[in-house]
């Protein structure tokens, strides 16, 4: 073997032309080493074999082709909209390319680049493409020696397609030869997958499309597999771990029933069932408990929780907002008093004197249940004697915040609570560690949900009906998107549809809560809204989940199209939560594109949450609905849990089955396996890999 200059883990800076300061833009990229450059997907690939000459493009084709720019122009459109459009020319012809709405580029394009346009031809005045992909290229990287198809890498300030494709060339030619295989052999041949060196050379120097996908196939496979593996793992040991034994004593339990206004449904004695032959193991639980909103979860979550007290140890309940964890506070309170349970709230907005003094009856024991927020994860917090940990909607948290808590206890039970209907390719990577149960029914006697959407000019029609119904007594929600006005945004805030309905409503009552108050005046309004001293409630989004008022049976959503469809779901669910038929109302304001206009009439017609979830995922894809910060999602940098979804499902039967076939991978088949997966998770403790 020739001896090389550069290694997998030598930083960028020392391949040859790149220095300290070009390295910096490849950081920018997360590009640190030679094997992350080498492990760099294309974002797609432009196939030279299938170029066009724009004389040949005809209305309605797909087509891609290259031009030089001749001239750059910004036009308005009637809508407050701009057009940005760019006149391309080859050797015979010439097209127009526009794009709707991306002030952006106007910047970016220059008369005499050279640029490649993908999309469909179609016709205004002339041929045109609208909205295309593009691509700046340089006149080098118009180099067919490298082969017809060339990929197209992640760009960013200060890198060229060129400087990332030389760099990429280098460290292959120097480097390939390092790269090992994570795989063993049987399962490469089992599905049909490349060698990892293979696939490197061909991600980056394909032959032809088929072969870059192949390569980009393998690769998407050892991400899924080795993510998955991570969790079969974990699951595995979970098994084997020692917990705590709480049986169901029947103390608290039973007392809970009687004082219950309700008898539990079919599914939450299930459920409870489930969960309490779970904890009465000396093995921690972990397990999910699904069910659409309002099924009634909360509920199950006391029994489990109960359980765990009246074995003498303390349960703590988790909530993603304030608002939430003090509804579970606020609304468990005269339950959990009649219980003479002793139960505390802890959030980042409790002052320092209560906060000192709540800190302390976590530590002593004294909180046998404790309500919060992420502050119960925080370093100080500890407790004195954990049993049980349920988090609530948790889709909004991450694993490691899981574990975090869990870690305050030894081995606790856990249990999660998930509304959201989550599909069954992000239940396997989120929950992919935890048994799962489904609250499929819902409690008897619900009123229906009616929704519909109106236009502006049927507004006080509505305001009328609204008015009728809070005569009856009930109550209703109005949800907009903003607090304050933004000059952004030409959207209504939280002050212009207060002005608007209490001149409108003069003889009822308003409140108005979002995320900018103060948690004591939160708590206080949530208060007032459910003893009826309110009757209508303006509200941004911190309503969106768990918050549980029965007699509220009217939602007025301004600007519907600004929330996606699951968390509209989610909205809804506030309402039809009593006896009552309730009605959701979907304000339109404004002129919405068609597209935009389905989705809103897709959930007009739509009150299931299943469907409503998958189609987000189709229309947003997954990371969006789970919401952008803390969704949880594993940080995948090739697959996709949309697209590639058949990948993953192969990739979790194979990592699950290896596990149950030899769950510490002793067999030398593994070796390759057990190496990498060292190499993935150096510092995990969860993870003793012998
Ligand atoms: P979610 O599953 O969305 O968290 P909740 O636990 O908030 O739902 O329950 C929704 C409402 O249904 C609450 O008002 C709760 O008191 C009520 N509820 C729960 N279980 C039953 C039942 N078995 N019978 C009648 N009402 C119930
Ligand atoms: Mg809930």
């Amino acid at each position: 073997m020739k001896k090389s200059y550069l290694k997998l883990n030598s930083p960028v800076q020392y391949i040859k032309g790149i220095g300290p300061r070009r390295s910096t833009y490849f950081k920018k990229i997360s590009i640190e080493t030679v094997n992350d450059l080498l492990f760099l997907v294309p974002r797609r690939y432009v196939d030279y074999s299938a170029m066009r000459q724009i004389s040949d493009l005809k209305i309605n084709d797909e087509a891609t082709v290259i031009g030089k720019i001749k001239a750059v122009d910004v036009q308005r459109t009637k809508h407050r909209g701009q057009i940005v459009k760019v006149l391309l020319a080859d050797e015979f012809d010439t097209i127009a390319v526009k794009w709707f709405n991306r002030r952006d580029l106007k910047n970016r394009f220059k008369t005499g680049d050279s640029l490649l346009v993908s999309g469909k031809v179609t016709f205004f005045h002339g041929r045109q493409i609208v909205n295309p992909i593009y691509e700046i290229i340089t006149e080098q990287e118009v180099d067919k020696t490298q082969g017809t198809v060339i990929p197209i890498y992640p760009l960013t300030e200060g890198l060229g397609l060129w400087d990332i494709k030389r760099a990429v060339r280098i460290c292959a030619d120097e480097c390939l030869d390092d790269v090992q295989e994570t795989l063993p052999e049987s399962l490469l041949r089992k599905n049909d997958l490349m060698a990892l060196p293979q696939a490197i050379r061909n991600l980056h120097f394909p032959g032809n499309l088929q072969d870059a996908f192949a390569a980009r196939r393998r690769l998407v496979y050892d991400e899924f597999f080795f993510f998955e593996l991570i969790l079969a793992k974990r699951r595995s040991m979970a098994k084997h771990e020692t917990g705590i034994s709480l049986p169901d004593q029947g103390v608290l339990t039973h007392r809970l029933l009687d004082v219950l206004p309700f008898e539990l449904t079919k599914g939450q004695v299930e459920v409870i069932k489930n969960i309490t032959d779970d904890m009465v193991k000396p093995r921690p639980m972990n397990r999910l408990l699904q069910g659409d909103v309002g099924a009634g979860k909360t509920v199950v979550a006391l029994y489990a929780m109960l359980v765990s007290v009246e074995n003498g140890y303390q349960s703590a309940l988790m909530a993603p907002t304030e608002i939430l964890a003090e509804q579970h506070f606020v609304g468990l309170s005269e339950t959990l008093k009649e219980l003479k349970i002793e139960a505390v709230l802890l959030t980042s907005s409790i002052k320092a004197d209560a906060r000192k003094q709540v800190i302390g009856k976590i530590a002593s024991g004294d909180a046998q249940i404790v309500f919060g927020t992420h502050a119960l994860i925080e370093e100080e917090i500890k407790f004195n004697k954990l049993g049980i940990v349920v988090v609530d909607e948790q889709h909004r948290f991450g694993v490691m915040q899981r574990a975090a808590l869990v870690n305050k206890g030894i081995n606790p039970d856990f249990l999660v609570l998930s509304a959201t209907p989550i599909p069954r390719t992000i239940a396997l990577t989120l929950y992919g560690d935890l048994d799962i149960s489904f609250l499929r029914d819902k409690p008897p006697r619900r009123g229906e949900v009616l929704t519909k959407i109106i236009k502006e000019n049927k507004k006080q029609d509505i305001y009328s009906f609204v008015k009728n119904e809070l005569a009856k007594g009930h109550q209703a929600f109005v949800i907009c998107p903003l607090i304050e006005k933004s000059e952004k945004l030409d959207l209504k805030s939280v002050d212009e549809v207060y002005h608007e309905i209490a001149s409108i409503f003069c003889d009822y009552s308003i409140g108005v809560i979002h995320g900018r108050l103060k948690s004591t005046e939160r708590i206080k309004i949530m208060n007032d809204f459910r003893a009826k001293q309110l009757d209508i409630l303006i509200a941004t989004t911190v309503v969106e989940v768990g918050v549980d008022i029965p007699n509220a049976s009217i939602m007025l959503i301004e600007h519907p199209e600004r929330f996606g469809l699951a968390q509209l779901h989610q909205l809804r669910g506030r309402i039809g939560r009593g006896t009552q038929r309730s009605y959701c109302f979907l304000f339109l304001n404004r002129y919405l594109a068609p597209e935009t206009y389905e989705r809103i009439a897709y959930f007009e017609k739509n009150n299931d949450g299943f469907a409503l979830a998958q189609k987000d995922i189709e229309l947003r894809g997954p990371g969006e609905i789970l919401g952008k910060k803390q969704h949880g999602l594993p940080d995948l940098k090739i697959g996709d849990l949309e697209d590639d979804k058949e990948l993953l499902f192969l990739a979790r039967d194979d990592a699950f089955g290896t596990i149950t076939k030899d769950p510490e991978m002793k067999s030398s088949e593994f070796f390759t396996i057990k190496k990498q997966l060292r190499k993935l998770t150096p510092k995990e403790k969860l993870l003793s890999i012998g």
